[in-house]
């Protein structure tokens, strides 16, 4: 679904993603961890051309990524992206965030784009609050909402960009169990995430990066009980 073939990007002078053989398949979970810099937002910003890249190819369902207009957009919708920020309008109530995009690039009328958006908020647990501003919502619940948000769209995959470390410790299961659900309906899922504790559940594979590489890409049974390689060691030695 997902294939990126030897992509290379640099800022300036910045090597940050090197030689990247990615491929996620459909219904797949793929975690990428690693330490600080080493290329994951940016890994997931290039997917859906947040980034360009200097060379390499990038196709999604086997298309290549278009560069611009209503194409990129379309393409956009089908790979939704969940930020550690949640991102969401302040002025628009929780129903109006999770339906907006529906009705601008979807193109559905507005009683179909909510009856589809309360169906959505039931499902991450907050069709009670719909008509609340994300203000009076606490950071989990914004959390939910912007996944929420994010599969209006229908999308193909969902890329996760540590979508709970901006969050107080006890919010942080909640969004991962939505996550869980997700990953266990067949969601295709790429989650730069440091939770292990979701890794080892959800993921199929754990990618590893380190100075813009994919240092390892295994099964997580196998990365975490023996990781080939020493900056994966180092790396786990310090996180768990
Ligand atoms: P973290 O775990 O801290 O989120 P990361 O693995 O997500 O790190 P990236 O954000 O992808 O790392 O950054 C990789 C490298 O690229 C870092 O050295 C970062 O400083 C640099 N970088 C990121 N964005 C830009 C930018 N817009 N311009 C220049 N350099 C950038
Ligand atoms: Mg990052």
């Amino acid at each position: 679904l997902i294939e990126l073939r030897d992509v290379n990007k640099h800022y300036g002078t910045l090597h940050v993603l090197r030689d990247i053989d990615l491929v996620v398949d459909r219904g797949e979970v793929v975690v990428v961890i690693g330490p600080s810099g080493s290329g994951k937002s940016t890994l997931c910003r290039t997917i859906n051309r947040l980034e360009t890249i200097d060379s390499g190819t990038i196709t999604i369902d086997g298309r290549p990524m278009p560069d611009e207009g209503r194409a990129l957009a379309r393409l956009r919708a089908e790979v939704g992206m969940v930020f550690q920020s949640f991102n969401l309008f302040a002025h628009k109530t929780v129903l109006a965030n999770v339906s907006l995009a529906q009705v601008k690039v979807r193109r559905r009328d507005k009683a179909e784009a909510d009856r589809r958006s309360r169906e959505l908020l039931e499902r991450v647990g907050l069709l009670a609050h719909a008509e609340k501003y994300p203000a009076q919502l606490s950071g989990g619940q914004q959390q939910r909402v912007a996944i929420a948000r994010a599969l209006a769209m229908e999308p193909k995959a969902l890329l996760f960009d540590e979508p709970t470390s901006a969050l107080d410790p006890e919010m942080i299961n909640e969004v991962l169990e939505v996550m869980q659900q997700l990953a266990r309906d067949g969601m295709t899922m790429v989650v730069v995430t440091h939770e292990m504790g979701f890794a080892r559940s959800a993921a199929n594979r754990v990618v590893f990066m380190a100075d813009g590489r994919i240092v390892e890409d295994r099964p997580p049974e196998e990365f975490f009980t023996a990781p080939r390689s020493e900056r994966a060691r180092d790396f786990l030695s310090k996180i768990l």
